[in-house]
């Protein structure tokens, strides 16, 4: 069975962080990695985790906030620029509309490019998947089941379960508690959740939108009880703001959940075993 592991690409949040970049995340399965998410600054992480940007054929938006989508123009020319040929985009509904505005944006650009005879393949023919209902994802060009859940966010959200050579790892994106992500995390060997609402010092700016940040993020202590009650082996905390203490994520999640709790730094590696 080929080893898997996921590098934690970047474990930030829309606010700009010099120590954690915007969310993305690689799931690396052997010789094949898929990223999940494009947060602003994914292809130097890639660069930087190892990972070749234009070795990667299959992307996916769990949904499409600004800081899960801002690094895909660079990712996309970028790694075309690259020699990327071919290259699959599943995501909810609107990434089309996304990757449209995106060649549009730089159709002159493109143009260009190509007029000094570069091939368009791997950036004029990319396959857009895109779905609206949660479950077992039907249009599904890997050889692994995924299924998907509604999470609670303010934008249609989606967490993915990737069941693997017998393991499974599943990436809440961002989302406040709910019974889905319990269900779709059930006996999964790896969590990757979202907990967004880990603070240490609260600016007056945080402290004005802190209501609404709960009714679309989890806190360290939410994230272990869902860890806890989807009987998970091992849970990633991450979304973090430029305020959050990882000592109180740690502390907080592992008082409710007896598994392993990981606060990660960008670019750790966790290997699914
Ligand atoms: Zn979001
Ligand atoms: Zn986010």
């Amino acid at each position: 069975m080929s080893e898997i592991s996921i590098v934690m690409l970047g474990t930030g949040s829309p606010r700009p962080n010099l120590n954690r970049s915007q969310p993305a995340q690689a799931l690396v399965i052997g010789n094949e990695t898929i990223l999940v998410d494009c947060g602003e600054g994914t292809t130097t992480q890639l660069m930087k985790a190892g990972i070749v940007p234009e070795s990667i054929n299959y992307v996916i938006f769990t949904h499409l906030h600004s800081d899960h989508t801002l690094g895909y123009a660079q990712f996309l020319l970028g790694g075309w620029g690259q020699g990327r040929s071919e290259l699959t985009v599943i995501g909810p509904k609107g990434t089309k509309d996304l990757h449209e505005s995106i060649l549009k944006m730089y159709s002159y650009d493109i143009d260009y490019r190509c007029s000094l005879g570069r091939s368009g393949a791997g950036i004029r023919d990319v396959r857009i998947i895109e779905f609206s209902e949660p479950g077992e994802l039907l249009e599904n060009p890997l050889p692994y089941k995924i299924t998907t859940a509604r999470m609670i966010h303010n934008v249609p959200t989606f967490a993915f379960r990737f069941e693997i050579g017998g393991k499974t790892i599943v990436i809440s994106s961002d989302t406040s508690p709910n019974e889905e992500i319990v269900d779709l995390a059930e006996g999964a060997d790896l969590l990757i959740q979202n907990a967004g609402l880990t603070t240490g010092e609260k600016s007056q700016a945080l402290e004005k939108i802190w209501d609404q940040l709960q009714k679309e993020h989890c806190s360290p202590t939410q994230a272990g009880i869902i860890a806890k009650r989807a009987k998970v082996k091992k849970v990633v905390l991450t979304h973090f703001l430029p305020e959050a203490d990882g000592r109180i994520a740690f502390k907080e999640a592992s008082a409710v959940f007896s598994g392993e709790v990981i606060v990660p730094e960008d670019l750790e590696v966790i290997a699914v075993e």
